[in-house]
Parts: structure tokens; C-alpha cells; sequence
């Protein structure tokens, strides 16, 4: 590291602006490969996914199962009662699990060398980040600043009534009922997490079906389940607006009706966190706020790379470091090969969780024609869910006497299953090669060697 201009500008091979899952795996790979780095933060190591988004949403998700377990305890002859929810007990693990995450993070970050630099960060000039009247220069400069939730032109979130994802996981009572606006990932798992602890809800979704990104098959199994749960899925139902009430809000739709609710949590999306940050007045190529790059991440200025949320693709932890990863290598110049956004792992972890790698059946149609074939295999042949007493299915979808192209997950626990699929899909298996592959017993496991094991033309646990 060099000082100059008394202290007023620091060199660094890397300056990394946000410490979010991607910008803080692109500093940790970086000074792994023998480069200084500074990592400079706002807030705190760990960005969205850490302390607002992944990580505290599975928890209160947990929690929600461990409640759901409780009530239906005598489903499996255990004579257990759920006397309710205690959010300030729920809050307090859910904090704890993101307070030792945070803890070995800040040691890690600190044990490899990267300098952290806290404060708010600024583009000043194509390789330099401004921070608080220091200039951070970097032979190379990796912008992370990540995503911020959206709301709607006709709606005002009021950290009371309307929330944001944020603030409902700050929220200390479970609601009576909620309007979720938004059957994405992050409204369905909150509308699971608030039904298992007791709440009425809602999800309004202008969209014909719940995570539309997912394959249609997922979707509607995902619906059967909420509604057999007692969620009302409202699909295809544009919302109109929401006047706050005394005792909660009131939401209206494009037919007119309206419904009420004592709270609405607003879950429309999440926009790049890239104005007044000086990404623009620098030249950067920028679409409706989202940083443009190439396939190796690399934006249009020479030098400047960008990861995670602000890169327009796939919204998830898991994608921001495989980028920050993927930077830190480009730089080192170890020439990584890029990763198409269709191999990264999908997960939603309502319950049912929804899991899935690759394409769907549909996209899979676009681009093969009638060369797809596809098997679902149901859960309810498989002997590990039905002792967790749970349903759906493991679909494979492959190209005729080709790969398979595309695995899709929906049950309890899938989540876990997603690993093996992604091999599957991005080793560019034959159906053939995972069907002489043995799956221990009694796994869900089990259902996608099934899957696969019919796609090889020999069923085993399958009705003809
Ligand atoms: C409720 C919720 C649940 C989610 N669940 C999952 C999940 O289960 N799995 C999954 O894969 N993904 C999940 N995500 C998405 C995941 O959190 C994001 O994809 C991930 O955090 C993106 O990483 P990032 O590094 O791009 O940005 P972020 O994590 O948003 O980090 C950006 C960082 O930059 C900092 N920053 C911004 N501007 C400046 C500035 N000017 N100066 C200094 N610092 C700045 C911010 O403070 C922040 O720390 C979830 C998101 C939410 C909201």
C-alpha cells in the first residue's frame, strides 16, 4: 500500500465499494491471490443477505417450522401444544445466528489483510472511491453497492402499516393478518413464515402465478400448498393502491375489490443501489440504474467491474460471490471461465420450498422444439417425505438423447437437494449417467435418482 498527498490517497490493486456478498467474496479471494485490497462499507461486513435478507429470513423461517411442528405434533402421535409465538424470543435467535456470522466474517475479512474503509464511498474518478476527503485509487476498482427494496409510484411505505422487508423483520408481534404485495421469493417466504405463526395472509400478485420465474409446475404445486395451508394467493390481480386505516390498511385491486389487513408488506422487487454514487458522471454504461457488463463482469470503463444486485440477472447471495470470486481471478489473471446465470441455484424456502437449476420445461420448448422430454416423479413414492409427511415432486427436464437441461424441486427440505442438481446440470449429465449412480435410503435423494432413473427408460418405484 502507498501513501500519498498525506494521507489523503491510499494506492490498492483492488478498491472494492460495498461489502455485500459480492463485493466482500471479491475482496477475500483477492488478498487470497496476493493483491491489497480495500473494501469500503457504509454499513456493515455482509451487506443485504447477512443482516436484512438471507440469513435473518431463514431463521425466522426455521422458527416457523419449529412452530408448524409443534401444532401438528400429533400427526406423528407426539402429544406437544404451541402456546404461541414470543417475536422477542424468535428475535433474539434470529440476531444471534446473524451476530456470529457477522463476527467470523469481520475476522476473516480482517485476517486476510484487506483494509476496511467505513464510510460512504464515491465514484470520483474511474479508478478512485472518495471516502470521507480520502481518495482510495485502485489499479483496479470493483463496484458492489448493491440492491435497496422497491415500492410502487402509488404507494408509501410507512415503517408502520407498510413495510418494507427490512422493517418486517425488525417487527416484534406477529400480525393478525397481512397483505403481502409480491408472490416473488421474498414475499413467499414471508407469507409462509407469518401463517405458521398464526396470521392471516394475503399475497397479491399481478403476475398469473406465483415466482413466475420458476417452471409453471413449481408455481402451482407452490399455490395447492399455500391454499391447502390456508394462504390466499391472489394471482393475476393488479394492485390499485392501499389507504392506511386506523387498525391496518386497506388495499384495492384493479377489479375494484378491496381487502383488509392490519399490515401490508411491500415485496415488488429490489432496484440497484447506483444513483448519486458518481457511477454515471465516471461513464458508466447503466441501464435504468443497473450497471451493464460483459460476461466477465467488466463494465464499459477500462478497470471498473461490477457484482451482485446492481448487475442486471438473478437477485442471490450465492450469484455475487461466484462474480466477486470470479473479478478477484480476472485480476489476478488466472482467466476464469464465466458462468452462465442458468446454472445458479434457485431456492425459495416457504414451505413447501421451491428449488431449481437450469431451465424450465417451457424455455426448454423454445429452444429445442419437440427434442425435450420430461419426468416428474412425485414425492408421494418416496419414502423419507413421506415420513416428513410433506408433497410435490422432483421434475427433470432434458434434451431428447441429450443432457438434462433443467431440474425442478418443489417439497420440505428440496432446498438441500439443489446441490446435486446443479452438478447434474452444469456437469451436463446424460439421465443415463445420474441413473447408474446410487442414492442412499430412505433420502429425498432418492426422488431425483427416480427422475432420472425414468428419463433412462427404467422406472424403478414408478407406477406405469
Ligand atoms: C429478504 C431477503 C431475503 C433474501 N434471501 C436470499 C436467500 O435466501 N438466498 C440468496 O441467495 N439471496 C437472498 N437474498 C438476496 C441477497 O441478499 C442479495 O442477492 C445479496 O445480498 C446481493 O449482494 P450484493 O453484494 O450485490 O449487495 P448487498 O448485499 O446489498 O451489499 C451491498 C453493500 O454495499 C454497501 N454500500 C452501498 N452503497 C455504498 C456506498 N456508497 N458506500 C459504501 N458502501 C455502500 C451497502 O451498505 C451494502 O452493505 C435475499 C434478499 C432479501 C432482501
Amino acid at each position: 500500500m502507498a501513501d500519498t498527498a498525506a494521507q489523503h490517497e491510499q494506492g490498492f490493486d483492488v478498491v472494492v465499494l460495498g461489502a455485500g456478498s459480492g463485493g466482500y467474496a471479491c475482496a477475500l479471494r483477492a488478498a487470497q491471490l496476493g493483491l491489497t485490497v480495500a473494501l469500503v462499507e457504509k454499513g456493515k461486513l455482509g451487506g443485504t443477505c447477512l443482516h436484512v435478507g438471507c440469513i435473518p429470513t431463514k431463521a425466522l423461517l426455521h422458527a416457523a417450522e419449529v412452530a408448524d411442528a409443534a401444532r401438528e405434533s400429533a400427526r406423528f402421535g407426539v402429544q406437544a401444544t404451541l402456546e404461541g409465538i414470543d417475536m422477542t424470543g424468535v428475535n433474539s435467535y434470529k440476531d444471534g445466528v446473524v451476530e456470529r456470522l457477522f463476527k467470523g466474517l469481520t475476522g476473516l475479512v480482517k485476517g486476510r489483510g484487506i483494509t476496511v474503509v467505513e464510510g460512504n464511498g464515491r465514484l470520483v474518478a474511474p479508478r478512485t472511491v472518495e471516502v470521507g476527503g480520502t481518495s482510495y485509487v485502485g489499479k483496479h476498482v470493483v463496484l458492489a453497492t448493491g440492491s435497496y427494496s422497491k415500492t410502487l409510484p402509488s404507494l408509501s411505505v410507512d415503517g408502520e402499516k407498510v413495510l418494507t422487508s427490512e422493517q418486517a423483520l425488525r417487527l416484534d408481534r406477529v400480525p393478525a393478518s397481512v397483505i403481502v404485495l409480491g408472490g416473488g421469493v421474498i414475499g413467499c417466504e414471508f407469507a409462509s413464515v407469518w401463517r405458521s405463526f398464526g396470521a392471516e395472509v394475503t399475497i397479491v400478485e399481478a403476475l398469473p402465478r406465483l415466482l413466475p420465474g420458476e417452471d409453471e409446475q413449481s408455481s402451482k404445486a407452490l399455490e395447492r400448498a399455500f391454499r391447502k395451508r390456508g394462504i390466499k394467493a391472489l394471482t393475476g390481480t393488479p394492485f390499485k393502491g392501499v389507504d392506511v386505516t386506523e387498525t391496518g390498511v386497506r388495499v384495492t385491486v384493479e377489479s375494484g375489490d378491496a381487502f383488509e389487513a392490519e399490515l401490508l408488506l411491500v415485496a415488488v422487487g429490489r432496484g440497484p443501489v447506483t444513483e448519486g454514487l458518481g457511477y454515471d458522471e465516471q461513464g458508466i454504461a447503466l441501464d435504468r440504474g443497473f450497471v451493464l457488463t460483459d460476461d466477465r463482469c467488466r463494465t464499459n470503463v477500462e478497470g471498473v467491474y461490477a457484482v451482485g444486485d446492481i448487475v442486471p440477472g438473478l437477485q442471490l447471495a450465492h450469484r455475487g460471490f461466484q462474480q466477486g470470486i470470479f473479478v478477484a481471478e480476472d485480476i489476478a489473471g488466472l482467466s476464469p471461465t464465466p458462468f452462465e446465470d442458468s446454472g445458479i441455484p434457485r431456492v425459495t424456502y416457504s414451505d413447501p420450498e421451491v428449488a431449481s437449476v437450469g431451465i424450465t420445461e417451457a424455455q426448454a420448448r423454445d429452444r429445442f422444439g419437440d427434442a425435450v422430454e420430461a419426468v416428474t416423479y412425485d414425492l408421494g413414492g418416496n419414502g423419507k417425505s413421506q415420513i416428513l409427511r410433506t408433497a410435490g415432486f422432483a421434475k427433470v427436464v432434458r434434451q431428447k438423447d441429450g443432457p438434462v437441461v433443467g431440474v425442478h424441486l418443489v417439497g420440505a427440505r428440496v432446498g438441500e437437494l439443489i446441490g446435486e442438481a446443479q452438478l447434474i446440470v452444469n456437469w451436463e449429465a446424460f439421465p443415463e449417467d445420474v441413473a447408474s449412480l446410487v442414492h442412499a435410503h430412505p433420502t429425498q435423494d432418492e426422488a431425483i435418482g427416480e427422475a432420472h432413473l425414468a428419463l433412462a427408460g427404467k422406472p424403478l418405484h414408478a407406477h406405469s
